[in-house]
């Protein structure tokens, strides 16, 4: 399942797609803390392992669905690996990516600023088709929320992106992620 391959960084849509089979590059961004290492973990291992850190930068991790009409997607999943900070990485970090999954904390409204920026900044950089999703995560911690579902909403909205709360401690919602963003994808023309 661990695919950690070296020198992929720039893969994303590659010769092996074909309108069946695509294979794409997904960056995870938002502010650190706020559960996008839980949230592949979830996804890849159907785990919630706060102790286990997906070390990325050096590799990626890989989980591939099927839809219903016989497609499949395999996402190359890459995590900032607490390198938030280091912005001006960031094209670098996204260069080639069909699918930027934008993270906030529900229980801080920082996190909910900080996730604005990501979308700028990707607004800017990245590529103009690039599927943009916004996902609140920690949706389980209710009587903590700082940012509500309609603040959310709307920013997602006016933005074009995919907005959903989630939650990779009950795994409410995170397969449902990942199946909406394949939904979204672009289709490659079968020739
Ligand atoms: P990252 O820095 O964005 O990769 O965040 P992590 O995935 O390392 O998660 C940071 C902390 O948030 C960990 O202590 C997790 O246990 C916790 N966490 C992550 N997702 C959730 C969630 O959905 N609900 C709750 N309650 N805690 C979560």
């Amino acid at each position: 399942r661990n695919s950690g391959r070296l020198g992929a960084l720039n893969s994303e849509v590659s010769g092996s797609n074909d309108a069946k089979n695509l294979r794409v590059k997904l960056v995870l961004l938002g502010d650190s803390g706020v559960g996008k290492s839980c949230i592949v973990l979830r996804f890849v291992r159907g785990q919630f392992d706060p102790t286990s850190k997906v070390t990325i930068g050096a590799s990626f991790l890989s989980q591939t669905i099927a839809l219903q009409d016989s497609t499949t997607v395999k996402f190359e999943i890459w995590d900032t690996a607490g390198q938030e900070r280091y912005a001006a990485l960031a094209p670098l970090y996204y260069r080639g990516a069909a699918v930027a999954v934008v993270v906030y904390d529900i229980t801080s409204s920082e996190s909910f600023d900080k996730a604005q920026y990501w979308v700028k900044e990707l607004q800017k950089h990245g590529s103009p088709n690039m599927v943009m999703t916004l996902v609140g995560n920690k949706a389980d911690l209710l009587e903590k929320r700082e940012v509500s579902v309609e603040d959310g909403m709307e920013y997602a909205e006016k933005n074009g992106m995919f907005f959903i709360e989630t939650s990779a401690k009950t795994a409410d919602n995170i397969n449902q992620l990942f199946e909406e963003i394949a939904k979204r994808l672009p289709r490659p023309t079968p020739s």
